[in-house]
């Protein structure tokens, strides 16, 4: 007997009544945990009209208010941090070290949010005509939705509710049908924090329930976490429904080594950014780009380092990999290994040969040296344990392939040259740079987002960005005249 994971509308479990699931796996083991309910189109209407009601009364509730119940919440979630990071590697994979840094980095944005007051606070000009005074608000917008990925069960539905939720809106979260456990966990701990009923709405569901939800009338806007042809998808529909939206999509990420770079260094950070949750992150190290000399030193200090890695059992303190989320995931990116050594591409080391256990849907670290970009191991977003080094010969001959990428989400370079890096920051056309920072992951009070097609519309998503996303401005002129003073006038308002 499985599981059933279920909806939360109304602030309590709700169900499924759609007669359709999908199933859900511990991927450690490869053994179904549970089955999730997908949301038909009626039960996301029902939903809807719940969190349209709270988002009436949530909009009234005072600044004060809000940013108690998120204090609340902040500390709810940090308390039981341990709990969730526990629930995200048992339905995900990744080790818990990094489940518990996705739930601390989730708590980022919460505490941000915490600061609504300050963050919604308007402009006010005093006599900008005489006896007149102009000032702006910022409300929000109702019920918002967003639809996120497998690979940040906690960490993304936070990027959004936080913000979302502190501005005044209600929340509708669609998670993703392949780790849905960790959504209901955050809903419990809103309602303990005090958060009305309806504000925080989960439907489990798969594309009918995201179909429903950007074509619903009573959805003003949607932040959509996923790979780059969902998110093209929901970025045309969505604005076609005249909804506001902002849409990540699937990432390509470089990291070009000088070769005036610590080669140890760079190893050690390509090795943790490229294996790291399997390779299963948006800002994962998926090319690395040597230049000139850099290239031999840098592949063979990769190539010792992999044998090293602990691949097992996230839950298992001692292992540093887990596995990929499917079996078919797992299947495909093993594809893509056999693809690349067709294509031409030197399997320095091959994680289909990799120590790992049987069970569960396990693949060794893989490098591939030699790539260039036309194969289908550099053009494809892989999303698993592969690092293809490409070799350059200039700085510039790096950066024309880092900036002819159609994907710009996420890059670094690796130097001890502060002319070149500043270079690099100046020239490159990716959303987030790190300067011997592999994972470039913004802190909660800036935002994140890449370029191109790594992010429909644009507006990037936490931080004042996602303040502004999630609230609409308003601009009041105003004036309290002497009666006495009245006269008709037919021309337009001047300011005098
Ligand atoms: P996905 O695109 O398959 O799914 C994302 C969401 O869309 C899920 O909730 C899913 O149920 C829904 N969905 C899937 N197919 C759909 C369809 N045909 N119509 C409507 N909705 C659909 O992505 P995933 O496999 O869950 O996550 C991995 C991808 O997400 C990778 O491409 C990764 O780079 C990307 N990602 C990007 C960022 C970023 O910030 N740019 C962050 C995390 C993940």
């Amino acid at each position: 007997m499985s599981n059933r994971i279920s909806h939360w509308i109304d602030g309590a479990h709700v169900a499924g009544s759609s007669g359709r699931t999908s199933p859900v796996f511990n991927p450690a083991t490869g053994l179904r945990s549970a089955d999730v309910d997908l949301a038909s189109a009626a039960e996301v209407d029902t939903a809807i009209a719940s969190a349209k009601a709270a988002a009436r009364e949530w909009r009234s509730a005072s600044l004060s208010r809000r940013s108690a119940v998120l204090f609340a919440f902040r500390q709810l979630l940090a308390d039981n941090a341990g709990e969730l990071a526990k629930i995200v590697t048992s339905e995900h994979g990744k080790v818990l070290a990094d489940a518990a840094g996705e739930v601390a980095r989730g708590l980022e944005n919460v505490e941000f949010a915490c600061g609504v007051p300050q963050l919604t606070k308007g402009g006010f000009s005093e006599q900008a005509s005489t006896g007149v005074d102009v000032y702006s608000i910022r409300q929000p917008l109702g019920v918002v939705a967003g639809i996120t990925p497998f690979n940040f069960p906690v960490m993304v539905p936070l990027w959004m509710a936080a913000n979302a939720i502190a501005c005044g809106n209600a929340f509708v979260l669609k998670p993703s049908e392949k780790d849905p456990s960790a959504s209901l966990f955050l809903a419990d701990l809103w309602k303990r924090a005090g958060l009305p009923d309806g504000v925080f709405t989960v439907l489990q569901g798969d594309k009918e329930a995201v179909d429903a939800l950007v074509a619903h009338p009573d959805v003003a806007a949607v932040s959509f976490v996923g790979s780059t042809p969902i998110a093209r998808y929901i970025y045309e529909s969505g604005t076609r429904n005249g909804k506001r939206i902002q849409a990540l999509g699937g990432a390509k990420n470089h990291m070009l080594v000088l070769p005036d770079a610590d080669i140890d260094l760079a190893a050690d950070a390509a090795v943790s950014a490229a294996y790291g949750a399997a390779g299963e992150r948006c800002m994962a190290i998926s090319v690395a780009v040597a230049v000139g000399e850099a290239g031999d030193r840098l592949v063979d200090a990769i190539a010792a380092r992999l044998p090293k890695l602990k691949i097992g059992n996230g839950a298992d303190p001692d292992s540093e990999m887990g596995p990929l989320i499917t079996a078919a995931h797992r299947d495909k990116v093993a594809g893509y290994i056999a693809a690349g050594a067709e294509s031409g591409a030197r399997v320095v080391v091959d994680g289909r040969a990799g120590d790992v256990p049987a069970a569960g849907f396990f693949l060794g670290a893989t490098l591939l040296d030699g790539v260039t970009p036309d194969m289908a191991v550099y053009t494809d977003e892989i999303f698993g344990p592969v690092l293809c080094v490409v070799r350059a010969g200039t700085y510039g001959e790096a950066l024309e392939l880092i900036n002819a990428n159609p994907f710009a989400n996420g890059t670094a370079i690796f130097t001890r040259d502060g002319g070149a890096a500043r270079q690099f920051q100046f020239d490159v056309e990716v959303g987030m740079v790190g300067i011997n920072v592999p994972i470039p992951v913004p802190v909660a009070y800036y935002s994140f987002g890449g370029w191109k097609a790594s992010l429909f519309g644009d507006t990037h998503m936490y931080g004042p960005e996602g303040v502004n996303f999630y609230t609409r401005g308003k601009v009041v002129t105003s004036r309290w005249p002497d009666p006495a003073t009245s006269t008709i006038d037919l021309g337009f308002p001047q300011t005098r």
